[in-house]
């Protein structure tokens, strides 16, 4: 018998916890813990504990599929290859800019190195992004304005140092539970942590101060914490001067918002908020951590320079213990937006609008002149191709018919294109609708890189052989480009891939193959082989022109839709401890999916009483894009007038009823967190 352990990095959320994956000849049997590894010292949540479940699946992809007669009929590689080739190099002679792609959170940064650099080179385009739109968009495009640089400003392990943990738009207990555990480490130090949340979550019941507040709300409520703050003279005058520019802008704007206005606005008691401002300003330091509850909205940037304009204005950065920490969903959407698998940017945030980095891009590639027009985001590439602008499209592990807006709409802007490629490991809803079908590796198959939500970058490596025919996912994009005549992808592994990642990435140009390969790995920014990395960003400066945070006066603006008598509720969607994102690998690990086998509704029981719905009755829920049937679950634990419904589940998926009309102006990100709803029992 051969048994071998295999240490990896975690498929599931962005806090990259390590694990060794256990192998009996050559198929996975299980996990064990690698203490060693600095961010989870050997403790796992259960999607980390099950992680392998999903990989020996006998539904996963193992041959090429191309469509004939409205079936899926199986080919060679060569075939499907040849024909993608084919059909993207006449598309592109017609008009590159009908062509788009979407990138993966999911990959490693090799595999979205890769594909960034295939649609930029050989299609000539920059229609390339991912989901991190309908994630963290907003936090790169706020942090940026603010700190000069679109990420977690501290480690996971920093905020075991804070004396208050301030988690708002974040249900962190179940989203990142490693990262809960820093927080439970800082309140067993003594620390208060408090929670500003629609929903009574499991982190709010472990609260010290628990914020209930209409969804949408967040700048109001931000903005009245900071009118008590500057009221009660707790701003920190020194950081302030020394280190920000804006501050008076700020201190007229929230003038406009006394608790007693801001009550009106969020439904927060006054007191409360004034009881929530005084605890975080008083704190030595103070560790704000935010999620899509932040981001989910069509003002998401606004929200997140928010709350840098709170952690500025009370000197709550470059410490341990402090910060504004974005919590990453996904594995790798840190390291997806840092491998430029964004419109909008080269590898390291370099902008497609500056000529002077085009041509850098260009001697470092070696290749023919690039696009310098900003490329469509993902809601922009749905609703492009609902109107015949978008021709034909490439996703690599990505599963809009689950994750977007509006899926009518997406069913419909993807039927309606000429040509679409999936490439994945399972046929998932989207891979169903695709002309050909890809398929590739899971990460318990392949060697490359994750970086985590702390801006951690970790090795994961092959533990075990992919079913079938399967294929890396770079392999496969290279095979592709070098079929379509470029000669720039003679990669043979992913080692030699993040080599030229390093060459091109400013802030992994430190990363070598001996320093990765140390359980602790290596925050970027790097610089160089002798720079140790930097778990804290913006100690002495921040990231801007000219070293100085950015206060954004910003005003409270209602969201895109709200409640009316056809459809009085609040929805608003989320996620859960036992899934993840749309589903396709967690609801395949039968100890995951035992736990929760499908979707819900939660309902006040006042509202309930009204509806005369009862706990686990069916009801549909309809908002003006389509409409649902969910058995109800009536509870507390949300605030009357609002409903909640996790996104993971396809057969009652929660995004048939949000909407992809409205798009925050900076990042594109739709109102996901709030939608009109009616709900009606069902007899
Ligand atoms: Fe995986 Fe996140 Fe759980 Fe860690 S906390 S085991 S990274 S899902």
């Amino acid at each position: 018998m051969n048994i071998q352990y295999t240490p990896t990095t975690c498929p599931y959320c962005g806090c990259g916890c390590g694990f060794n994956l256990v192998s009996v000849d050559g198929k996975l049997k299980g996990v064990e813990p690698w203490k060693r590894n600095p961010v989870n010292e050997g403790k796992l949540c259960p999607k980390g504990n099950f992680s392998y479940e999903f990989v020996h699946r006998e539904d996963r992809l193992t041959t090429p599929l191309i469509k004939k007669g409205g079936e899926f009929v199986e080919a060679t590689w060569d075939e499907a290859l040849d024909l993608v080739a084919s059909k993207l190099t006449e598309m592109k002679e017609a008009n590159a800019e009908q062509l788009a792609f979407l990138s993966s959170a999911r990959c490693t940064n090799e595999d979205n190195y890769v594909f960034q650099k295939f649609v930029r080179t050989v299609v000539g385009t920059n229609n390339v992004d991912h989901c991190a739109r309908l994630c963290h968009g907003p936090s790169v495009a706020g942090l940026a304005q603010t700190f000069g640089s679109g990420a977690m400003t501290n480690s996971l392990e920093s905020c075991a140092h804070a004396d208050v943990v301030f988690l708002i738009g974040t249900n962190t207990l179940e989203q990142h539970p490693l990262m809960w555990r820093r927080a439970l480490q800082a309140k067993e130090n003594g620390a208060k942590i408090m929670v500003a949340d629609p929903r009574f979550t499991p982190s709010a019941k472990q609260a010290d101060l628990y914020i209930p507040f209409q969804s949408g709300t967040d700048v109001a409520l931000l903005n009245s914490m900071m009118n008590v703050i500057i009221a009660e003279g707790l701003e920190d005058k020194e950081f302030v001067e020394n280190r920000t520019t804006g501050y008076e802008e700020l201190k007229e704007m929230v003038k406009q918002y006394p608790p007693e206005e801001a009550e009106k606005i969020t439904g927060v008691p006054a007191d409360l908020i004034k009881e929530a401002a005084l605890m975080y300003a008083k704190a030595d330091n103070a560790a704000l951590l935010f999620s899509m509850g932040i981001t989910q909205h069509t003002v998401g940037t606004e929200n997140v320079m928010s709350t840098s304009n709170i952690a500025m204005l009370t000197g709550n950065i470059g410490r341990p213990g402090t910060g504004v920490n974005p919590l990453r969903g996904q594995n790798n959407v840190q390291g997806a937006c840092d491998m430029g698998a964004l419109p909008v940017v080269y590898p390291g945030y370099q902008a497609v609008i500056n000529e002077e980095l085009g041509e850098k891009m260009q001697t470092s590639w070696g290749c023919g002149d690039l696009s310098c027009t900003p490329g469509l985001t993902v809601v922009e590439i749905m609703h492009a191709a609902h109107d015949g602008d978008i021709k034909g499209m490439y996703i690599m592990g990505e599963n809009p018919m689950v994750s977007d807006p509006d899926l009518q709409h997406v069913e419909a802007a993807l039927n309606n294109l000429d040509f679409l490629v999936v490439q994945d490991i399972f046929l998932t809803e989207t891979a169903a609708l695709a002309d050909v079908v890809l398929p590739a590796f899971s990460w318990a198959e392949k060697d490359g890189t994750f970086t985590s939500t702390e801006r951690r970058v970790q090795y994961i490596r092959k533990a075990v052989d992919g079913p079938g025919e399967t294929r890396d996912d770079w392999e496969i994009i290279s095979d592709i480009a070098t079929r379509m005549g470029s000669e720039l992808f003679k990669f043979n592994s992913a080692h030699e891939i993040f080599e030229e990642v390093r060459y091109v990435t400013p802030q992994y140009a430190g990363m070598n193959k001996e320093r990765l390969e140390k359980p602790e790995a290596l925050h970027w920014p790097c610089p160089d082989e002798e720079h140790p990395g930097t778990p804290i960003l913006h100690a002495e400066k921040f990231a801007t022109p000219d070293g100085l945070g950015v206060f954004k006066a910003i005003e409270f603006k209602p969201p895109a839709e709200n409640p009316d008598d056809e459809y009085p509720f609040i929805l608003t969607t989320g996620r859960m401890l036992f899934h993840w994102h749309t589903g396709s690998m967690t609801r395949r690990s039968e100890t995951l999916d035992r736990e929760v086998p499908t979707g819900f509704v939660e309902i006040n029981p006042e509202d309930a009483a009204k509806l005369g719905v009862k706990n686990k009755e069916m009801v549909k829920v309809k908002t003006r894009r389509g409409e649902i049937e969910v058995p109800a679950k009536v509870t507390s634990d949300i605030i009357q007038g609002t409903v909640f419904i996790p996104f993971h589940f396809a057969e009652c998926a929660a995004n048939m009823l949000t909407s992809g009309d409205e798009l925050d102006p900076f990042a594109k990100m739709p109102e996901l967190k709030v939608s009109a709803a009616s709900i009606e029992k069902l007899e």
